[in-house]
């Protein structure tokens, strides 16, 4: 049984509204499919004011934008994420300081932030790793304490909770991508989720290349022009067209990617009585959103022997990420900090095959071979 790692879901109704779209005369962004996901984000999530961007990495560089992130602010981030996190405030130039993660999660350590603080910090970047989330209340309290902004890289997080409160809609801004490798896909896209609404108007201004542009259109201002500094971060309608057929299904693709998470927990779970590895711990106050599986194993030379064990046998298991404070680029800028939870999870995390259409013959087969794996070699 050959397990790719991901399968798109890309029903054949996707193309109707793409072709819908086109016909209708007006391709360009901020057009009729654009408007409909964004209502549908508002009424799903409560979410005040949201834009779709092309990318998530494009919505976290308009986060910084509007955090108006200068040369020497200093930006608290986890060093355990993908480098989009980290590029969108560097290219502002910011300094980019990583802390550790918890011990038994891969999130963000509140203390950790507390302790790296300093008067020239401006804002905390948090991330919820394979959508659990991060302990919000604990880092907005040192926000406010503070007087910092935060973004929540919600990337992995959609339809995802902090005690009751969908992530994204927690800090002043949250981020969400709808890359193929995610829930809700468009081949490339994002989503910036505006929850201070003190920003919504600039937010607007930014995302048309700095121009109000979009308040003209809804016949707020006379005539358009140039007011600030921004990009074109808004997508073509096309990728909201696609994005929309995937809105459309979004109840039963959350129930079964929720279901590949339950069956793969209830399978491993076992092999983490046995000691050969471990499930992904989910504090009270966080919910599972079906975004990723992910197990922990005893070593480094452990996880790497599994992979290729598992290629052997047709299934394609992955791992990641390479911790940004010791990557090429961010080697020589660290301010040389261990960060031992960090690198334990980066050596010994192993994410498994994700995607829609698994089903639970597939799960219980990559189980199977999890545990002849370990069966042969031991829990080494
Ligand atoms: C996927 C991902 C991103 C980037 O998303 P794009 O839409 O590909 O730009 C950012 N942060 C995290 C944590 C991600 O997993």
């Amino acid at each position: 049984m050959q397990i790719p790692f991901n399968k798109p879901f890309i029903p054949w109704y996707s193309f109707m509204h793409l072709i819908r779209g086109a016909w209708s005369g007006t391709i360009a962004g901020n057009g009729m499919y654009t408007k409909k996901c964004h209502a549908f984000f508002e009424e799903r999530f409560g979410f005040t004011k949201v834009l779709m961007t092309t990318s998530c990495s494009d919505a976290l560089e308009m986060a910084a934008l509007l955090c108006r992130i200068e040369p020497g602010d200093e930006v608290i981030m986890p060093s355990f994420t993908f480098m989009s996190t980290a590029n969108a405030f560097l290219v502002r130039g910011a300094r980019v300081v990583f802390a550790d993660t918890l011990a038994d999660v891969p999130n963000i350590d509140p203390a950790e932030i507390e302790r790296l603080v300093t008067p020239k910090t401006k804002a905390i970047v948090v991330v919820h790793y394979s959508g659990v989330a991060c302990d919000m209340d604990r880092i907005m309290d040192i926000a406010h304490r503070k007087g910092l902004f935060v973004v929540e890289d919600a990337a992995h997080a959609i339809d995802s909770c902090y005690r009751g409160k969908p992530l994204g809609s927690i800090g002043h801004f949250g981020t969400f991508s709808f890359h193929e490798t995610k829930n809700i896909i468009a081949g490339e896209g994002g989503l910036l989720i505006v929850n201070d609404g003190q920003f919504a108007k600039r937010a607007e201004i930014i995302w048309e290349k700095g121009t109000n542009r979009a308040a003209f259109y809804r016949g707020e201002i006379d005539k358009y022009g140039w007011v600030d500094i921004g990009s074109s971060f808004l997508p073509s309608d096309s990728v909201a067209a696609f994005l929309f057929t995937q809105l459309m299904q979004f109840d039963n693709i959350q129930t079964r990617r929720k279901k590949v998470w339950q069956n793969y927990h209830a399978l491993l779970k076992p092999l983490e009585l046995k000691g050969y590895l471990k499930c992904p711990v989910v504090p009270d106050f966080a919910t599972v959103n079906g975004n990723l599986f992910y197990i922990t194993v005893p070593s480094g030379e452990t996880r790497d022997n599994l992979i290729a064990f598992l290629r052997t046998q047709g299934i394609s298991a992955l791992f990641h990420y390479q911790p940004l404070h010791s990557s090429q680029y961010f080697i020589d800028k660290h301010d040389g900090r261990v960060l031992p939870n960090t690198d334990r999870f980066a050596s010994t995390i192993l994410r498994l095959p994700f995607y829609n259409s698994l089903r639970k013959r597939g799960v219980a087969h990559v189980a199977g071979k999890i545990n002849e794996y370990f069966r042969v070699n031991g829990s080494r």
